[in-house]
């Protein structure tokens, strides 16, 4: 471990969800550990258990700890976004945080460490101001990568009309366009003239004069979209450090499984390599029952080994399915230990919802991407890796979307090399070589171990 380092101490706002939360502590975490920052967290009373492992393994890192002031908009005693009802979108939790800026200001005033430098999370751009008032600069962490921000910060800026027709964002590279639904719910969400939705505009706004940005992801994955961002905030600062590895005891990420970690090893042991599909859909999403009848018949008709969590909510499945096919799968009820499945040897493929961690975690374990994406900025992700990168395959696409199981079987089949493959040999190579670019980027000499020292040198010169 680095020596503490007394003249740095970062004020660190994260947004109390998931996807959000782990990844920003996973980096500060490291930013700790080589260099000795001391780190003030700010969280509220909920949310402190689970940041508690963070905390032990981060002996610089103190939490600041306030409770959630109460806000119209929010139901009271919600204080994380996946205890939120479906029809409120999980970035209005920024309106009850952004009360506690008078808060933090009089707390950063009391201090004997003064703060040098507020990282606050994408979703929290009022923190912009928060800065400026304690009169220090603000890095604006994107916890999606580098095209997903390019898109929000596109529309938050032309506001273009809803319509039925595909929405083309002219100054991206390569012009993308996407059909008004598949654009981020946070801006499909946006309600012009609505207060609340306002303030997420001039919020995401105000990032764009954020001092710098730190994005979870690499050059050889998305160098275009990192080079459109420089060019659209106007600075070099725009940091990607991807991708950010999970450390210590956040890399379980939390939650209760069904099956022990060495059950699991036990029955992957038993797989010949690359012979498993794993399937899940992130920590916000259920699949409804449609889909999940249509995914058990697919791996049913496809006779693969697979691993399946069903998620917090667990989706319901068809009856049968778990005996029918005992000793070729498993099905986890709750939380599964993501990361280490993807790096066991015999897992081959993923089908994914294309959250952003689930990429990058997916890209970094070499398995085989199938993408099936259902909200957020996950088209936009699933757009990525099967057109821009060209290194994943199609699976299905969107939330209502329920694929013949036929054809979902055959994509299972061809993924573990059971059938002959539609997935082409380009395809597997490009996984491959963004493979090893990921493993090469943060490592010593890569791109993101590189751009997390310029940072670091960037906030010494302040
Ligand atoms: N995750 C996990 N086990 C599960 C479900 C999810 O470990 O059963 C982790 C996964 O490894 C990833 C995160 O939860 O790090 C999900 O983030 P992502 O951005 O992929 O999707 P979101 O949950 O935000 O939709």
């Amino acid at each position: 471990m680095a020596t503490p380092n007394p003249t740095k101490h970062i004020l660190v706002i994260p947004f109390p969800a998931q996807g959000h939360l782990l990844p920003l502590l996973d980096l500060v975490h490291l930013l700790s550990m080589r260099h000795g920052f001391s780190l003030s967290i700010l969280v509220t009373p909920q949310n402190l258990p689970l940041i508690q492992p963070f905390l032990s393994s981060t002996p610089t890192a103190s939490p600041l700890l306030f409770p959630l002031p109460s806000h119209p908009s929010i139901p009271p005693g919600i204080e994380h976004s996946r205890h939120l009802p479906p029809h409120i979108h999980p970035a209005l939790l920024s309106l009850p945080l952004s009360l506690l800026k008078p808060q933090i200001l009089s707390w950063s005033k009391s201090i004997p460490n003064p703060i040098s430098l507020l990282i606050s999370d994408s979703f929290l751009g009022w923190t912009e101001s928060l800065a400026r008032e304690i009169g220090v600069p603000r890095v604006n962490f994107a916890s999606t990568g580098a095209f997903g921000t390019a898109v929000i910060d596109y529309l938050y800026l032309h506001v273009p009309k809803k319509t039925n027709e595909l929405i083309q964002l002219e100054s991206l590279p390569s012009s993308p366009s996407f059909p008004y639904l598949e654009l981020p719910r946070v801006w499909c969400c946006y309600k012009p003239g609505d207060p609340d939705w306002e303030f997420i505009r001039e919020s995401i706004l105000a990032n764009f004069s954020s001092w710098g940005v730190m994005t979870n992801t690499f050059n050889a994955l998305e160098s275009e979209y990192i080079s459109f961002l420089k060019n659209f905030y106007g600075h070099n600062r725009v940091w990607a450090v991807g991708p950010i590895q999970p450390t210590g005891p956040v890399a379980s990420h939390g939650g209760n499984s069904s099956v022990s970690s060495a059950e699991l090893t036990a029955w992957l042991a038993t797989c010949p390599q690359k012979s498993v599909v794993y399937v899940c859909f992130g920590s916000q999403y259920t699949p409804s029952e449609s889909q999940a009848s249509a995914i058990a018949t697919a791996l049913e008709l496809s006779g693969v080994r697979f691993i399946w969590p069903l998620g917090g909510l667990s989706a319901v499945i068809p009856e049968g399915f778990e005996e029918r096919t005992k000793g070729k799968g498993l099905v986890i009820r709750g939380w599964a230990p993501q990361v280490e499945i993807l790096h066991h040897p015999a897992v081959g493929s993923f089908l994914t919802h294309c959250g952003w961690n689930s990429v990058l975690e997916g890209v970094v374990a070499g398995v085989t991407l199938l993408t099936w994406p259902v909200q957020a900025e996950q088209f936009i992700n699933a757009k990525l890796l099967v057109q821009a990168v060209g290194m994943a395959l199609k699976a299905a696409s969107g939330s209502d979307a329920v694929p013949e199981a036929e054809e979902l079987a055959k994509i299972f089949a061809e993924s573990v090399g059971m059938r002959a493959a539609s997935l082409t040999d380009e395809m597997r190579e490009k996984a491959v070589e963004i493979q090893r670019e990921a493993v090469a980027a943060v490592n010593e000499g890569g791109s993101s171990h590189k751009d997390i020292l310029d940072f670091v040198n960037a906030i010494s010169l302040k």
